[in-house]
């Protein structure tokens, strides 16, 4: 084999082709998961950084695929988006994260403050009827509306943003509240952020967990934490893991946080340990 000088072209396309192959197995797999129950929500705490105290979640969808086993959306979300499938993914995942808050609030009313962040795909922003369906899924799962908040990308307001700014003024006047998510990593605009109903900015991973290393990472979390204050909006910090991270986030004056050091995304059932812990505390 060494000799023959194809031989490294024959084993890069035989590896091509497998991975051609399965990718298309992987789509046609995600054409049916829906349809085959293989998707699930995991909840991730969201907790004020000075009283430590859980007041949210934000749910995050996997793929229990029967072959592969668990699939992270950073694989299955940019395919679903690819395919047309993350509309219908994305009702799925909305409504599921309604239903078990308001399954929540039903065992625990101490729940009725808490909200519960549901990522939303630009796409899924785009499409027609958003509002629409928005407003059944509360009506169905009889969730109020100000214990729902819809994550938003900064690449969903570069896009159109008219067209957002009109759909997210609908949804508040009904008590929905948005987050501003990976903030700092894309290309929003200052100067017409404040056109945006936002009460919130999610700090992206990237520069918490580079912020000890970083002054200049630091500085940028610090102009956003003052930025978002200057707005009247409130700051979450994502993919906290170090009791040092914590310590400076808390100097920064940043309010809220979420991440390894207070939790990893748990299932609904470790969900309900954690808040029978906390509420007796
Ligand atoms: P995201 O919205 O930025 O979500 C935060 C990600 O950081 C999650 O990854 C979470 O598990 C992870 N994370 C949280 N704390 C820590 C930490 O302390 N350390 C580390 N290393 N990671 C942490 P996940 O669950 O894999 O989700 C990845 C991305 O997939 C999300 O990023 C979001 O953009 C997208 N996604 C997840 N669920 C949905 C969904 O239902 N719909 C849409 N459209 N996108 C989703
Ligand atoms: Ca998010
Ligand atoms: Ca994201
Ligand atoms: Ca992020």
């Amino acid at each position: 084999v060494k000799k023959n000088p194809h031989s490294y072209y024959q084993i890069f396309n035989r590896t091509m082709h497998i991975h051609a192959i399965s990718l298309l197995q992987l789509k046609n797999d995600l054409r049916l998961a829906l349809a085959r129950q293989e998707f699930e929500l995991h909840y991730q705490p969201i907790v004020s950084l000075t009283t430590k105290r859980i007041n949210g979640f934000e749910a995050l969808v996997r793929w229990r695929h029967p072959v592969r086993g668990l699939i992270s959306p950073q694989e299955f979300i940019p395919l679903a988006e690819e395919m047309g499938l993350i509309i219908f993914l994305g009702l799925w995942v909305l409504k599921e994260a309604c239903l078990q808050m308001r399954a929540w609030q039903l065992k625990f009313p101490e729940l009725a403050n808490w909200k519960m962040s549901v990522n939303i795909s630009g796409k899924q922003l785009a499409h027609d009827n958003f509002v629409g369906q928005v407003k059944r899924i509360l009506q169905e799962t009889e969730i109020t509306p100000n214990n729902l908040k819809l994550e938003i990308t900064e690449s969903c307001l570069i896009e159109d943003p008219q067209s957002t700014i009109t759909i997210l003024q609908e949804l508040k006047t009904l008590g929905v509240e948005f987050s501003l998510d990976d903030f700092g990593t894309g290309y929003s605009s200052l100067s017409y952020l404040h056109m945006f109903p936002f009460t919130t900015l999610k700090i992206d991973r990237s520069f918490v967990n580079s912020m000890e290393a970083s002054s200049e990472k630091l500085g940028i979390i610090r102009a956003i934490v003052t930025l978002a204050s200057n707005l009247g909006m409130d700051v979450i910090s994502e993919g906290i893991e170090t009791i040092n991270q914590l310590a400076q986030l808390k100097v920064l004056k940043c309010q809220y946080g979420q991440g390894y050091f207070f939790s990893k995304p748990l299932d609904s059932k470790a969900i309900e340990t954690l808040i029978t812990t906390e509420l007796a505390t």
